[in-house]
């Protein structure tokens, strides 16, 4: 026995009973179009909704950053200051959400654990929707608070539970996805606001799959509601419609300085690298001069989701750009996704733990980079598939 033995034995397990991920690799930028192990595939799998991720202004401005501000902070902004490209992305992000205060994090993924251990813990609770995506789960458990789940996307539930629990805490706090990554279904957030004010409870939503897609002109999930400056926190990623990498929190002036003092990824992790911080300030520059891409976004959706479901196909009860294909078992999924390779399409397969046993899907992220003709290329991939495979 060596002290390495067990995971050599864990890796055989996942292997054999077809869980292990077998990560595929890039030989181009992202795009509708990519050389996926060294072949030319139709792009069904980013969250590259908008086509930002190598979109020439953003690269122009990144290259620009570089030049001015080199390739990296060299430090944590408490230690050796920060840049004024990062104080800039600040400002940006708070006007483009129109709220009181913003600031950025290295990931979504730092946002949330750094957010949710800033403002509650041990002697406090946390209402979380039983969907909540991985980095949110990790965020609570960190914080020490106690975390009590809620029926998915069930506002009546979730004051079931409020009041079930009332007295036992100090402080309290609601978190749920914007929207749900692997059923494209959004939160209903004006009714878990309704629930947190007549409680007095901090509510924080996770807009990353809403950044760039909802609201107007991409602006997110709070203003696709109308919600402005009453959800007390809204975390975001720059890592999907903005095609960069990096995290923001915006929402009140109080909160925002209290994570400068107390988000621990800020305090003791450096910042993100000044071109990425200079690309994201032009993809705010982008979103806010038109709203062309994610008017383009959404009709693409529209346009594939009303040709699957001609075809025959369950995509599910999806809201935004994101359409699960269901399948239901795992095997069949799989399948359907390497047939879709070798007819030129790469598109994920998705099954148990990530969605429930019987659920497996292929994901289809829908990008405002394709094309009607990608799209019809995409749609006929499908068709011969699914018909090969006995799904329509
Ligand atoms: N929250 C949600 C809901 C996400 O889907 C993701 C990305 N999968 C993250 C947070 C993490 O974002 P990032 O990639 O910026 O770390």
């Amino acid at each position: 026995m060596n002290r390495l033995d067990w995971i050599q034995k864990e890796l055989k397990t996942l292997k054999e009973s077809g869980l292990y991920n077998k990560i595929r690799v890039l030989g181009s930028p992202q795009g509708a179009w990519l050389e996926v192990d060294g072949k030319r595939v139709l792009n069904f799998c980013s969250n590259n909704y908008l086509g930002l991720a190598n979109h020439p202004k953003m690269t122009t401005a990144a290259k620009a950053a570089i030049e001015q501000y080199g390739v990296g902070p060299a430090a944590v902004r408490t230690i050796a200051g920060t840049m004024k490209l990062h104080e800039e992305l600040e400002r940006r992000v708070a006007q483009f959400k129109k709220s009181e205060a913003a600031i950025t994090f290295q990931s979504g993924f730092c946002a949330n654990l750094g957010t949710i251990q800033a403002l509650v813990g041990k002697d406090d609770v946390i209402f979380s929707d039983e969907l909540n995506h991985a980095s949110i789960i990790d965020g609570c458990r960190l914080s020490g608070a106690r975390i009590i789940r809620y029926n998915h996307c069930d506002p009546v539930h979730l004051e079931q539970v409020i009041k079930e629990n009332e007295g036992t805490y100090q402080r309290a706090m609601i978190i749920s996805d914007g929207v749900f990554s692997m059923d494209g279904d959004i939160a209903p957030l004006d009714k878990l606001h309704e629930v947190a004010n007549a409680h007095d409870i901090l509510l924080m939503v996770d807009d990353a799959h809403g950044e760039g897609v909802l609201g107007k002109g991409g602006r997110g999930i709070v203003d696709h509601f109308n919600l402005h400056g009453k959800v007390d926190i809204e975390i975001g990623t720059f890592s999907k419609a903005f095609g960069v990498v990096g995290g923001m929190v915006s929402g009140s002036a109080a909160i925002v300085e209290w994570l400068t003092q107390r988000g621990r990824p800020f305090l003791f992790s450096s910042a993100m690298t000044p071109p990425d911080v200079a690309a994201c300030i032009t993809g705010i520059n982008i979103l806010e001069s038109s709203t062309e891409l994610v008017d383009r976004l959404w009709s693409n959706a529209e346009f594939f989701k009303k040709e699957m479901a001609a075809m025959g196909f369950d995509t599910g009860h999806s809201q935004t750009p994101i359409t699960p294909v269901m399948l239901g078992e795992a095997p069949l999924a799989q399948q359907f996704s390497r047939d879709l390779f070798d007819a030129g399409v790469f598109a994920m397969a998705i099954g148990y733990p990530t969605v429930p046993k019987g659920k497996a899907r292929i994901r289809v992220m829908i990008s405002a980079a394709h094309s009607q003709t990608d799209l019809e290329e995409g749609l006929e991939a499908f068709e011969t598939v699914g018909k090969k495979l006995g799904v329509i």
